[in-house]
Protein backbone atom coordinates (compact mmCIF):
# COMPACT_ATOMS: atom_id res chain seq x y z
CA UNK A 1 0.00 0.00 0.00
CA UNK A 2 1.51 3.31 -0.99
CA UNK A 3 -0.43 6.89 -0.40
CA UNK A 4 1.68 9.97 -2.01
CA UNK A 5 0.49 13.67 -1.09
CA UNK A 6 0.81 16.06 -4.14
CA UNK A 7 0.97 19.45 -3.30
CA UNK A 8 -1.52 18.99 -0.81
CA UNK A 9 -3.25 22.21 0.65
CA UNK A 10 -5.83 22.70 3.42
CA UNK A 11 -7.49 26.15 4.36
CA UNK A 12 -10.29 26.12 6.61
CA UNK A 13 -13.36 28.12 5.79
CA UNK A 14 -12.02 30.74 8.18
CA UNK A 15 -9.63 31.28 6.04
CA UNK A 16 -6.71 29.69 8.10
CA UNK A 17 -4.60 27.75 6.30
CA UNK A 18 -3.24 24.52 8.38
CA UNK A 19 -1.51 22.64 5.31
CA UNK A 20 0.73 24.27 2.52
CA UNK A 21 1.82 22.07 -0.15
CA UNK A 22 2.84 18.88 1.30
CA UNK A 23 4.42 16.35 -0.66
CA UNK A 24 5.04 13.14 1.18
CA UNK A 25 5.26 9.39 0.07
CA UNK A 26 3.80 6.81 2.67
CA UNK A 27 4.96 3.04 1.75
CA UNK A 28 4.08 0.10 3.33
CA UNK A 29 5.46 -1.72 6.30
CA UNK A 30 6.67 1.41 7.73
CA UNK A 31 5.61 2.71 11.51
CA UNK A 32 6.19 6.35 10.21
CA UNK A 33 5.91 8.73 13.45
CA UNK A 34 4.46 12.26 12.64
CA UNK A 35 5.62 14.97 14.94
CA UNK A 36 4.77 18.42 15.40
CA UNK A 37 4.22 20.99 17.63
CA UNK A 38 0.30 21.63 18.80
CA UNK A 39 -0.99 23.49 16.02
CA UNK A 40 1.12 22.43 12.87
CA UNK A 41 -1.47 20.30 10.92
CA UNK A 42 -1.21 16.82 12.43
CA UNK A 43 -4.51 16.35 12.96
CA UNK A 44 -5.99 18.00 9.88
CA UNK A 45 -3.32 15.57 7.58
CA UNK A 46 -5.13 12.70 9.05
CA UNK A 47 -8.33 13.97 8.67
CA UNK A 48 -7.51 14.50 4.57
CA UNK A 49 -6.11 11.24 4.82
CA UNK A 50 -9.24 9.50 6.39
CA UNK A 51 -11.65 11.47 3.76
CA UNK A 52 -13.20 13.08 6.62
CA UNK A 53 -12.06 16.55 5.24
CA UNK A 54 -11.21 17.83 1.70
CA UNK A 55 -8.64 19.07 0.58
CA UNK A 56 -8.86 23.05 -1.08
CA UNK A 57 -6.08 21.94 -3.48
CA UNK A 58 -3.70 19.09 -4.54
CA UNK A 59 -4.40 15.51 -4.12
CA UNK A 60 -3.79 12.39 -2.25
CA UNK A 61 -3.11 9.02 -4.31
CA UNK A 62 -3.96 5.73 -2.70
CA UNK A 63 -1.86 2.83 -4.58
CA UNK A 64 -2.12 5.13 -7.58
CA UNK A 65 -4.96 6.65 -7.91
CA UNK A 66 -7.01 9.63 -6.60
CA UNK A 67 -8.48 9.63 -3.02
CA UNK A 68 -12.00 11.05 -4.59
CA UNK A 69 -12.05 8.02 -6.89
CA UNK A 70 -10.32 4.88 -3.92
CA UNK A 71 -12.61 6.44 -0.79
CA UNK A 72 -14.43 3.95 -0.30
CA UNK A 73 -11.90 1.28 -1.40
CA UNK A 74 -9.27 2.73 1.40
CA UNK A 75 -12.21 3.15 4.43
CA UNK A 76 -12.42 -0.36 4.25
CA UNK A 77 -8.27 -1.07 4.37
CA UNK A 78 -8.31 1.69 7.22
CA UNK A 79 -8.20 1.68 10.92
CA UNK A 80 -8.76 5.17 12.49
CA UNK A 81 -8.23 6.47 16.36
CA UNK A 82 -8.87 9.97 16.22
CA UNK A 83 -7.97 11.97 18.88
CA UNK A 84 -11.28 12.92 20.16
CA UNK A 85 -12.73 9.08 20.13
CA UNK A 86 -15.86 8.74 22.16
CA UNK A 87 -16.78 5.32 23.43
CA UNK A 88 -20.15 4.34 24.70
CA UNK A 89 -19.59 4.21 28.80
CA UNK A 90 -23.01 1.59 29.10
CA UNK A 91 -21.21 -0.84 26.91
CA UNK A 92 -18.87 -3.45 27.80
CA UNK A 93 -15.56 -3.63 25.45
CA UNK A 94 -16.45 -6.65 23.97
CA UNK A 95 -20.11 -5.04 23.39
CA UNK A 96 -18.51 -2.00 21.55
CA UNK A 97 -16.19 -3.95 19.28
CA UNK A 98 -18.83 -5.48 18.16
CA UNK A 99 -21.02 -2.37 17.66
CA UNK A 100 -17.69 -1.20 15.65
CA UNK A 101 -17.26 -4.44 13.88
CA UNK A 102 -21.28 -4.53 12.22
CA UNK A 103 -20.12 -0.87 11.43
CA UNK A 104 -17.21 -1.87 9.05
CA UNK A 105 -19.57 -4.45 8.05
CA UNK A 106 -17.07 -7.50 9.40
CA UNK A 107 -18.67 -11.18 9.59
CA UNK A 108 -17.70 -13.92 11.60
CA UNK A 109 -16.98 -10.90 14.25
CA UNK A 110 -16.35 -13.42 16.95
CA UNK A 111 -12.99 -14.03 16.49
CA UNK A 112 -11.78 -10.77 15.26
CA UNK A 113 -12.35 -9.03 18.41
CA UNK A 114 -11.31 -11.79 20.18
CA UNK A 115 -8.12 -11.07 18.62
CA UNK A 116 -8.02 -7.10 18.75
CA UNK A 117 -8.92 -7.43 22.54
CA UNK A 118 -6.10 -10.05 23.47
CA UNK A 119 -3.77 -7.66 20.91
CA UNK A 120 -3.99 -4.99 23.48
CA UNK A 121 -3.65 -7.10 26.48
CA UNK A 122 -7.33 -6.34 27.60
CA UNK A 123 -8.70 -9.93 27.96
CA UNK A 124 -9.72 -9.42 31.75
CA UNK A 125 -11.62 -6.28 31.02
CA UNK A 126 -13.48 -7.97 28.13
CA UNK A 127 -16.53 -8.10 30.06
CA UNK A 128 -16.11 -4.89 31.84
CA UNK A 129 -18.11 -1.34 31.10
CA UNK A 130 -16.23 1.21 29.62
CA UNK A 131 -16.99 3.55 32.18
CA UNK A 132 -15.49 1.52 34.85
CA UNK A 133 -11.97 1.45 32.89
CA UNK A 134 -8.58 4.00 33.11
CA UNK A 135 -7.51 6.12 30.84
CA UNK A 136 -5.01 4.02 29.93
CA UNK A 137 -7.62 0.95 29.14
CA UNK A 138 -9.97 3.46 27.50
CA UNK A 139 -7.23 4.53 24.52
CA UNK A 140 -6.61 0.26 24.29
CA UNK A 141 -10.50 -0.26 23.48
CA UNK A 142 -9.84 2.87 20.68
CA UNK A 143 -7.12 0.74 19.55
CA UNK A 144 -8.64 -2.57 19.13
CA UNK A 145 -10.94 -0.86 17.48
CA UNK A 146 -8.73 0.53 14.75
CA UNK A 147 -7.15 -3.09 14.73
CA UNK A 148 -10.44 -4.66 13.65
CA UNK A 149 -10.43 -6.42 10.82
CA UNK A 150 -6.79 -6.43 10.01
CA UNK A 151 -6.96 -3.28 8.32
CA UNK A 152 -3.00 -2.84 6.24
CA UNK A 153 -3.34 1.18 6.70
CA UNK A 154 -3.61 2.47 10.71
CA UNK A 155 -3.53 6.12 11.96
CA UNK A 156 -3.07 6.84 15.36
CA UNK A 157 -3.65 10.78 16.10
CA UNK A 158 -2.11 11.46 19.38
CA UNK A 159 -2.77 7.85 20.88
CA UNK A 160 -0.65 8.16 24.33
CA UNK A 161 -1.63 12.02 25.07
CA UNK A 162 -2.61 11.20 28.80
CA UNK A 163 -1.29 8.07 29.67
CA UNK A 164 1.30 7.12 32.30
CA UNK A 165 5.18 5.95 31.68
CA UNK A 166 4.79 2.00 31.48
CA UNK A 167 1.54 2.53 29.15
CA UNK A 168 2.93 4.45 26.93
CA UNK A 169 5.88 1.67 26.51
CA UNK A 170 3.43 -0.92 25.88
CA UNK A 171 1.60 0.94 23.71
CA UNK A 172 4.93 1.40 21.98
CA UNK A 173 5.61 -2.51 21.84
CA UNK A 174 2.19 -2.87 20.58
CA UNK A 175 2.80 -0.09 17.40
CA UNK A 176 5.64 -2.08 16.20
CA UNK A 177 4.45 -5.31 16.42
CA UNK A 178 1.48 -3.91 14.29
CA UNK A 179 3.33 -1.98 11.72
CA UNK A 180 5.62 -5.20 10.92
CA UNK A 181 3.57 -5.68 8.01
CA UNK A 182 1.63 -2.70 7.62
CA UNK A 183 1.73 0.97 7.06
CA UNK A 184 0.98 2.49 10.52
CA UNK A 185 1.28 6.15 10.89
CA UNK A 186 1.44 8.15 14.42
CA UNK A 187 0.87 11.53 15.20
CA UNK A 188 2.30 12.58 18.51
CA UNK A 189 4.09 15.71 20.06
CA UNK A 190 5.69 13.49 22.15
CA UNK A 191 9.58 12.18 21.43
CA UNK A 192 9.57 9.08 23.34
CA UNK A 193 6.98 7.35 21.20
CA UNK A 194 8.69 7.49 18.24
CA UNK A 195 12.43 6.97 19.38
CA UNK A 196 12.70 3.71 19.66
CA UNK A 197 9.61 2.34 17.34
CA UNK A 198 9.30 4.69 14.22
CA UNK A 199 11.64 3.93 10.85
CA UNK A 200 10.57 7.29 9.30
CA UNK A 201 9.76 10.46 10.84
CA UNK A 202 7.94 13.30 9.76
CA UNK A 203 8.11 16.77 11.34
CA UNK A 204 5.46 19.35 10.13
CA UNK A 205 5.05 23.12 11.73
CA UNK A 206 2.78 25.45 10.55
CA UNK A 207 1.36 23.32 8.15
CA UNK A 208 4.82 22.57 5.98
CA UNK A 209 7.17 19.37 6.16
CA UNK A 210 10.14 20.25 7.88
CA UNK A 211 11.83 16.93 7.46
CA UNK A 212 11.17 13.58 6.19
CA UNK A 213 13.69 10.58 6.92
CA UNK A 214 14.91 7.71 9.43
CA UNK A 215 15.85 9.12 13.00
CA UNK A 216 19.23 8.74 12.34
CA UNK A 217 19.06 10.95 9.74
CA UNK A 218 17.32 13.61 11.78
CA UNK A 219 19.63 12.86 14.64
CA UNK A 220 22.65 13.75 12.39
CA UNK A 221 20.99 17.37 11.16
CA UNK A 222 21.72 18.59 14.80
CA UNK A 223 25.46 17.41 14.91
CA UNK A 224 27.26 20.23 16.36
CA UNK A 225 24.40 22.25 17.07
CA UNK A 226 23.95 20.94 20.86
CA UNK A 227 25.89 22.26 23.35
CA UNK A 228 25.95 22.33 27.45
CA UNK A 229 27.47 24.62 29.57
CA UNK A 230 26.91 25.73 33.77
CA UNK A 231 24.24 28.81 33.74
CA UNK A 232 26.03 32.04 34.74
CA UNK A 233 23.78 34.77 33.68
CA UNK A 234 20.88 35.40 31.31
CA UNK A 235 22.82 37.10 28.81
CA UNK A 236 24.64 33.82 27.78
CA UNK A 237 21.31 32.24 26.37
CA UNK A 238 21.17 34.89 24.25
CA UNK A 239 20.22 33.20 20.46
CA UNK A 240 20.26 29.25 22.31
CA UNK A 241 16.85 27.60 22.52
CA UNK A 242 17.40 26.12 25.98
CA UNK A 243 16.04 22.42 25.66
CA UNK A 244 16.76 21.80 29.58
CA UNK A 245 18.20 22.83 32.49
CA UNK A 246 19.38 20.49 35.58
CA UNK A 247 20.13 21.09 39.02
CA UNK A 248 23.42 20.02 39.74
CA UNK A 249 25.84 20.46 42.78
CA UNK A 250 27.80 22.09 41.15
CA UNK A 251 24.84 24.44 39.91
CA UNK A 252 22.66 24.59 36.91
CA UNK A 253 23.62 22.42 33.91
CA UNK A 254 21.88 23.65 30.79
CA UNK A 255 21.60 22.27 27.36
CA UNK A 256 21.26 24.23 24.05
CA UNK A 257 20.10 24.11 20.38
CA UNK A 258 21.52 26.53 18.11
CA UNK A 259 22.81 27.12 14.58
CA UNK A 260 25.97 28.70 15.89
CA UNK A 261 27.04 27.91 19.46
CA UNK A 262 28.95 29.64 21.94
CA UNK A 263 32.52 29.11 22.60
CA UNK A 264 32.16 28.38 26.49
CA UNK A 265 29.68 25.35 25.86
CA UNK A 266 30.76 21.89 25.57
CA UNK A 267 29.82 20.27 22.19
CA UNK A 268 27.06 17.26 22.95
CA UNK A 269 25.07 14.35 21.05
CA UNK A 270 22.49 15.23 19.83
CA UNK A 271 19.66 12.99 20.92
CA UNK A 272 16.46 12.91 18.49
CA UNK A 273 14.75 15.00 20.68
CA UNK A 274 17.66 17.76 20.13
CA UNK A 275 17.47 17.22 16.68
CA UNK A 276 13.51 17.82 17.08
CA UNK A 277 13.92 20.72 18.75
CA UNK A 278 16.79 22.41 16.42
CA UNK A 279 14.51 21.81 13.24
CA UNK A 280 11.40 23.86 15.04
CA UNK A 281 13.46 26.51 16.59
CA UNK A 282 14.97 27.35 13.66
CA UNK A 283 11.49 27.32 11.58
CA UNK A 284 10.60 29.71 14.29
CA UNK A 285 13.62 31.92 14.00
CA UNK A 286 12.66 32.39 9.90
P1 LIG B 1 -2.29 19.69 15.38
O1 LIG B 1 -3.07 18.44 15.23
O2 LIG B 1 -0.87 19.57 14.86
O3 LIG B 1 -2.32 20.26 16.78
P2 LIG B 1 -4.40 20.89 13.76
O4 LIG B 1 -4.41 20.17 12.46
O5 LIG B 1 -5.46 20.53 14.77
O6 LIG B 1 -2.94 20.81 14.43
O7 LIG B 1 -4.54 22.45 13.48
C1 LIG B 1 -3.74 23.14 12.51
C2 LIG B 1 -4.20 24.59 12.47
O8 LIG B 1 -5.52 24.65 11.90
C3 LIG B 1 -4.28 25.24 13.84
O9 LIG B 1 -3.91 26.59 13.69
C4 LIG B 1 -5.76 25.12 14.18
O10 LIG B 1 -6.15 26.18 15.03
C5 LIG B 1 -6.42 25.24 12.83
N1 LIG B 1 -7.70 24.50 12.74
C6 LIG B 1 -7.91 23.18 13.04
N2 LIG B 1 -9.20 22.84 12.82
C7 LIG B 1 -9.81 23.96 12.37
C8 LIG B 1 -11.16 24.26 11.95
N3 LIG B 1 -12.13 23.32 11.95
N4 LIG B 1 -11.42 25.53 11.56
C9 LIG B 1 -10.46 26.46 11.55
N5 LIG B 1 -9.17 26.26 11.91
C10 LIG B 1 -8.85 25.02 12.32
Amino acid sequence: MQIELQDLNMTYPNGKQALQHLNLALKAPSLIGLLGPNGAGKSTLMKLLVAALMPTGGAILVDGQPLAKTEHMLKSKLGYLPQDFGLFDELTVAQFLDYMAALKGLHDSKKTIQEVIRAVNLEEKAKAKIRTLSGGQRQRVGIAQALLGNPPFLIFDEPTVGLDPEERIHFRNLFSRTAQDRLVLLSTHIIEDVQSVCNQIVVIDHGKVLFTGTPEKLIQTAVGHVGAFWERDAKQEQGLHITARVNTSQGIRCRAVADRLPTYAKVEEPSLEDAYLYLISREAAQ
